[in-house]
């Protein structure tokens, strides 16, 4: 286990879980008509090694016998279904035998009969790939025992998951997630608004902006039958104007209809009963404060009564955030309560949960899309451009000494042409190139070249004391992470888009008097002789 990031100033630790779990432990958590289950898992039967290969006809009685032995011994599970699917296939071999006695048809049709209940034997356990991983984590919390820790038990996972989903732009069918879980005795609303705070500001840290976070209960085990079975008798009354997906889930699932994006079927929905006038006391409170703890915070919120999750273990508090610039497929992240499921997959009945999964691969997507232009995207603060001999020997020391002091150096490679090296930091996004050449070898002063896009009118050259180079680097660094503050601040805010180069920004600030109309204009002066 361990500890760091976002998470470190909120003591969570982080846990490393199996990338397969038994089938069984996802069937009863997430549930066995949602989506995931039925439809999504890779999954396999961890078949002994040393069962022989399907037979050929005449080898039937001696491979059923081989089965039979393979159970009484452990190796093949002795299930029920597997016991009575094995008298079958040992009646239908005594009957099979002799094959010249039968006519061809009746032969044909007991063969299909015994290859039918042969498919049914399960061979050995079955294993999936995790489509997600709060069941494994709860697994995890019960089999080390972890109830016994100071509570909440705080968790965290990176990792990537499996869902046999339709690919296309930002759902994948293995893709990755960092997710988080806070288990213990208590289900104050003020944890689930201390994890979503805590969400929020692990996106706010990373840049991403535009986020909208959508909330809603979904009842608990007192309340939500009740109105599950009120809106399957809706929902029936409906049912014609439904297309067949939605159909099947009025009987198997009738919350997931809730979450259909079929177009001809809004309206309907839209005048099906809402869970929210159907919560039970308890539920109602627990929502409530919820929204307080969340408002008394400062995170914003938007009500959807819509969101119920594909998972079948959440109840309670449900939450969803979504990104810009993905499209359909826009949630980076989905979480809830589950307070019923430490108790269903055997732990201590007083142990409750809540906790989230952030898609990483549509985050990254997100910053891609939002952020191409923002300055200081690139991991590059500053390049150092020498060419060859001497100007080479000299900057690959600037380099280093302002590698060591942390600033991320570009260097081109050796015998780079000025012109081709100074391109090529360019595109790396570097705000400024230190320029060692000759005559700056000479003169011992280097030569600074403020980069485009940052260079906004002004001087663009200037030169500095060679002494000087290593505290003209620390400016800048400082002055990146300034400047990359504002702009995640002022695009966060609404003030500006993330296309504004920073004198816009400023300027446009000063305009507004957000700022007093004197500040000095920082972009202009990047290159300013010093
Ligand atoms: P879920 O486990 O379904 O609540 O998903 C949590 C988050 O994982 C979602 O909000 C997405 O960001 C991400 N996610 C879920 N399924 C996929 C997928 N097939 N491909 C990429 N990201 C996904």
């Amino acid at each position: 286990m361990e500890s760091r990031g976002a998470g470190r100033a909120r003591s969570i630790c982080r846990v490393r879980l199996r990338r397969n779990e038994p089938t069984e432990l996802f069937a009863r958590s997430v549930g066995l008509d949602t989506d995931i289950v039925s439809k999504e898992m890779y999954t396999f039967e961890d078949r002994p090694a040393e069962f022989p290969p399907p037979p050929t006809m005449g080898e039937m009685p001696a491979h059923i016998e081989g089965i039979g032995r393979l159970m009484e011994s452990g190796t093949i599970p002795r299930t029920e279904s597997n016991v009575n699917t094995l008298k079958l296939l040992n009646n239908l071999v005594g009957e099979l035998y002799p094959i010249r006695e039968k006519t061809f048809e009746k032969a044909t049709q007991k063969w299909i009969e015994f290859f039918f209940y042969l498919n049914g034997v399960q061979l050995g356990e079955r294993i999936s790939l995790r489509p997600e991983a709060t069941a494994s984590v709860v697994r995890a919390y019960i089999e080390h025992g972890m109830h016994t820790w100071p509570s909440p038990v705080k968790l965290y996972y990176i990792g990537p998951m499996f869902r046999r989903e339709r690919p296309q732009k930002g759902r994948y069918r293995q893709f990755y997630q960092i997710g988080a879980e806070l288990l213990g005795p208590s289900d104050d609303p003020a944890l689930d608004a201390e994890l979503i705070e805590m969400l929020l500001s692990f996106f706010e840290r990373i840049r991403l902006t535009g986020t909208t976070l959508f909330i809603n209960s979904i009842g608990d085990k007192n309340c939500r039958p009740a109105y599950i079975q009120l809106l399957r008798s809706e929902l029936r009354k409906v049912r014609d104007r439904l297309g067949a997906d939605s159909q099947r889930r009025i009987e198997t699932n009738p919350l997931r209809v809730l979450d259909s994006k079929v177009h001809e079927e809004q309206a309907v929905i839209e005048n099906l009963p809402r869970i929210a006038e159907h919560l039970c006391p308890d539920c109602k409170a627990h929502y409530s404060k919820l929204l307080q703890e969340l408002e008394l915070r400062g995170v914003a919120y938007k009500e959807n009564w819509r969101l119920v999750r594909g998972l079948d273990y959440y109840m309670r508090t449900t939450f969803e955030i979504t990104a810009p610039g993905l499209g359909s497929q826009n949630a980076v992240c989905g979480g809830g309560r589950y307070d019923g499921l430490v108790e269903l997959l055997g732990g201590p009945a007083a142990t409750k949960g809540i906790g989230f999964a952030i898609g990483t691969d549509r985050v990254a997507l997100s910053l891609q899309s939002e952020h191409k232009d923002v300055a200081g995207s690139s991991k590059y603060e500053l390049a150092v451009v020498g060419t060859t001999g001497d100007t080479w020997n000299e900057a690959i020391r600037l380099a280093e000494s302002l590698r060591k002091s942390g600033a991320e150096v570009f260097l081109p490679r050796q015998g780079t042409r000025l012109k081709q090296a100074l391109e090529q930091a360019a595109k790396s996004g570097v705000r400024v190139a230190i320029i060692v050449g000759e005559d700056e070898l000479k003169n011992q002063r280097y030569t600074i070249r403020v980069m485009q896009p940052f260079y906004e009118g002004g001087q663009r050259d200037s030169s500095i004391a060679v002494s000087r180079a290593p505290s003209y680097a620390a400016l800048i660094r400082v002055r990146s992470e300034l400047e990359r503050k504002l702009k995640t601040w002022a695009v966060a805010s609404g003030l500006a888009p993330s296309a504004f180069g920073i004198s816009s920004l400023l300027n446009l600030m000063m305009q507004q008097q957000v700022l007093p109309p004197k500040t000095p204009p920082l972009g202009k002066t990047w290159g300013g002789k010093t």
